[in-house]
This record gives C-alpha cells, sequence and structure tokens, in this order.
C-alpha cells in the first residue's frame, strides 16, 4: 500500500492503490465497502486471510457514512412488534444480549483500531407519550433486565427534574447510560485503513456485475465487474441494502428489503441536551452533537430512484421528522434545519441479521444487518473468526441463516 498525506488515522490508502487493477485471484473478495465490508477486511487480513473488497462507489458513501450515529442498546419499536409470543420474546433477549456484546466491542473499538471513533457514551432516553406506550416501556424494560441491560423507567417529577428538556407530553421514559453515538464519517474509513495496513486490497469504483459459481474447482467463484474478473475462494456479501441483488448473482433468495431514511441537522446552539432520546412509538430518534447541531431522524421516508441518482429528501419528511422532535423536546423551536440528508438502509424481514455461510452455495457468506452501525462491526469480527478458524467457533444461531428465504 503506498501512503499519501498523513491524517489522524495515520496514512491513508492513496488512490492509486484503491484504483489499482484487481488481482486476479484471492482467499476472500468481500462486495461491499461500508462498515460491514471495511470491518470484515479488518478482522480477517488481521488474522492473515487474504482479502479483496470491491465497492462500485467510494467507501463509507452509501448506508455507513449516511447514519445518524446512534448506538441502539434499548429495544426499539420494530423489535417489538409481535413481542407477545414466546418466540419473539426468545429472539428480543437474544436481541438484547447481543447489544451487550456490540457495546462491548465499541468500548474497546479505540483501541483495537488505534484511532479515535469519536465515541460519545451520552444515555439515551426513549419516550412514552401514552398510557400504552408506557406500558410498552415497562414491558421492554423488563426483558432488558433479563437480558442484562441497564435500563430504568422514569416518570412524574423524577422525569422533569432529570430531563427538563423534555415537554409535559411525555408521561415517561426509560433511560439507559450507555446508549450514545460515534462518527459515522471515521469508523468505516479507520477500519478500512487498518485492513489495507494488515494487508487487505481495497478497491474503489468496481462494480460486481455477475458471479459465476464452479463448485468442483479450489476457486469456486468468478467475480465478474466492470473492470474485470477476481477468482475466490469465498464470496462475502456485505452490499446491505443491495446484498439481495449480489446473492440473486448465485442464486439465492435473501430475506431482505431496502429503503430510503431521510436525516435532518440544525445549525449550532448552545447545549441543551446531554442525552439522546428516541421514541417508543412514533418516528424519532433526536441527539446533539458535540459541535451543538442538533442530529433529527427516526426512519422517515426518502422516495426510491433508479441508481445512479441519490435518494432525494422530502418536505414532507422534514416537516414530519422536526414535528415529533417539537412535541417531544418543544425548547428546538427556535433552532433552523441547515441541511437533511438520505440514505438506503436494508431491513430482514424477520428483524434478524443474515450473517454466515450458506449452505445451498458453500463458500457464499453473508453480513447484513439493519441497524447495522450498531451491530455490523461485532457480526463481522464473529464471522471473520468462523472463516479464519472454520469449525473452531459456535455457529451462528439458526435464525441469522442466509438460506432461510429460499423457496
Ligand atoms: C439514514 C440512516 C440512518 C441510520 N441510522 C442508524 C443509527 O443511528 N444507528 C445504527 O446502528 N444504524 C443506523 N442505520 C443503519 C446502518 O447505517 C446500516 O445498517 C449500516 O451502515 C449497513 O452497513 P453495510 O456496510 O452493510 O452497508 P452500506 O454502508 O450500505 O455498504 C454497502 C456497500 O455495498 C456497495 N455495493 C452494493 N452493490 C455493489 C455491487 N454490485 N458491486 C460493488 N459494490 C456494491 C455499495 O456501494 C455500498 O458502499 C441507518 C441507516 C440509514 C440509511
Amino acid at each position: 500500500m503506498s501512503a499519501s498525506s498523513p491524517s489522524a488515522l495515520g496514512p491513508v490508502p492513496s488512490l492509486d492503490s484503491l484504483r489499482a487493477p484487481l488481482p486476479a485471484e484471492t482467499d476472500v473478495a468481500i462486495v461491499g465497502g461500508g462498515i460491514a465490508g471495511a470491518a470484515l477486511a479488518f478482522y480477517l487480513a488481521r488474522a492473515g486471510v487474504e482479502v479483496v473488497l470491491v465497492d462500485r462507489g467510494e467507501l463509507n458513501r452509501e448506508a455507513s457514512g449516511t447514519n445518524a450515529g446512534s448506538f441502539h442498546l434499548q429495544l426499539a419499536i420494530h423489535q417489538l412488534s409481535g413481542a407477545g409470543t414466546g418466540a419473539d420474546r426468545d429472539r428480543l433477549l437474544a436481541d438484547a444480549r447481543l447489544s451487550l456484546e456490540a457495546y462491548r466491542l465499541w468500548q474497546e473499538l479505540d483501541d483495537e483500531l488505534d484511532g479515535d471513533v469519536h465515541l460519545h457514551e451520552t444515555g439515551g432516553w426513549m419516550v412514552a407519550e401514552t398510557p400504552e406506550q408506557v406500558q410498552v416501556l415497562r414491558d421492554k424494560h423488563e426483558l432488558e433486565q433479563l437480558a442484562g441491560i441497564e435500563t430504568e423507567v422514569v416518570e412524574g417529577d423524577a422525569l422533569r427534574e432529570r430531563a427538563p428538556y423534555l415537554s409535559p407530553r411525555v408521561l415517561a421514559a426509560t433511560y439507559c447510560p450507555t446508549e450514545g453515538h460515534a462518527d459515522p464519517l471515521s469508523v468505516t474509513p479507520l477500519y478500512a485503513v487498518r485492513a489495507a495496513e494488515h494487508g487487505a486490497q481495497l478497491r474503489t469504483h468496481v462494480s460486481v456485475q455477475a458471479i459465476d459459481h464452479h463448485p468442483d474447482q479450489p476457486h469456486r467463484f468468478t467475480v465478474r465487474t466492470d473492470q474485470g474478473d477476481l477468482r475466490a475462494r469465498r464470496v462475502v456479501d456485505c452490499a446491505g441494502a443491495w446484498s439481495g441483488e449480489v446473492a440473486a448473482m448465485v442464486g439465492l433468495r435473501l430475506p431482505v428489503r431496502h429503503e430510503g431514511l431521510h436525516v435532518n441537522v440544525t445549525e449550532r446552539r448552545p447545549r441543551l441536551l446531554p442525552s439522546m432520546v428516541q421514541h417508543i412509538g412514533r418516528r424519532l430518534t433526536l441527539k446533539q452533537s458535540s459541535q451543538g447541531t442538533f442530529i433529527i431522524g427516526g426512519g422517515w421516508p426518502a422516495p426510491a430512484v433508479p441508481l445512479p441518482q441519490r435518494y432525494p429528501t422530502r418536505w414532507q419528511s422534514a416537516a414530519g421528522n422536526v414535528a415529533v422532535a417539537l412535541d417531544v423536546v418543544p425548547a428546538l423551536g427556535d433552532a433552523r434545519v441547515v441541511r437533511t440528508w438520505s440514505g438506503v438502509i436494508v431491513f430482514t424481514d424477520d428483524m434478524s441479521p443474515v450473517v454466515g455461510e450458506s449452505e445451498l452455495v458453500p463458500g457464499f457468506f453473508a453480513c447484513i444487518a439493519s441497524t447495522g452501525f450498531t451491530f455490523s462491526p461485532m457480526f463481522a469480527r464473529q464471522l471473520a473468526a468462523q472463516m479464519s478458524a472454520p469449525g473452531e467457533h459456535e455457529p451462528f444461531p439458526e435464525r441469522y441463516a442466509v438460506d432461510r428465504a429460499q423457496p
């Protein structure tokens, strides 16, 4: 790897190496240079595995670089839907336990990557405005306690005292002291730089267009790109919102769909919000950055358009998202929104991630998660451990199975 100008990250892979010709072959080809792909490249290369990562655009340009940067450790509304059945309760408990593992990884990440991912452990509120929502908070708090996640239900005077910025409309809230946020613009580049230092080859502006499968050859896959062919023993689908298209290239159907999401940011304001705020029943995540701006998101839609266009933002989403924020934190009333942007997120139909190796197409792996800024580093580390020492680690739970959506 040649180095260009130094930065806070240390030497940055030069454009020459990112745009160098593709190698002819590799052990592992990773498709996608977001947080999942870059983290996986790092953990594999560090374990001595030969890796080539390709992305059709720039690294960190899609969901991983456009997200809101929150760690969501409390169980959220999309996870809780249908929580009544035993199976759902087991899933929620397992999800909550995973959150703890993800949290521990994030705490170690600066040291592991020898850099600064701008981790701020600010704590987080999840608020309720109706008696029904308060009950959901209580139920989820019970599950979180069982799983070992520290949360508490706060209401009445105690809530007013501890969070005077919350509107009187807020009847109760759960507080989780270990939630917070990190910088989406730092984490993936840092993983990528450290992966390259360990020998991973990263290539941008390489679009994967087809994958040929030759099960009887040592290099079981030929990854066909607009920059030539790459033969690989193993392929990992880290293509996020487009992971279904990449899996379809080897004949697999993944249980994924994607949606455009809208985010807003305001001008800088004096310090008001020490902790992140989410809503248990309405689409809101809200936090004040260390620069003083408020980042307002929570899942408002951005309409889909064909590539290479980027999903546009909509005034309806900006207005709707800001209206919920004002209902919850009225003091935002005089903060002007100065920028909006969109990103494309992948959702799995059953809320579980897609991580591991396909049994139908051995050698084809996936690493895909919806709350992926929080969880992808952990899944990437677990997957890298399995791939670098096959058979020596606990297999992933059945509900993560890559093949589970096959007809
Ligand atoms: C607006 C928004 C807000 C979010 N907020 C949060 C949050 O606060 N907290 C949280 O935990 N998560 C959040 N998420 C989710 C999180 O950002 C994603 O789950 C995570 O970034 C997914 O990472 P990834 O690497 O799997 O995918 P991506 O970052 O999307 O990367 C996939 C890469 O694959 C490449 N690719 C696709 N097809 C091909 C191909 N054929 N050939 C070559 N390359 C290809 C793409 O160019 C892209 O770079 C948010 C997402 C969005 C969109």
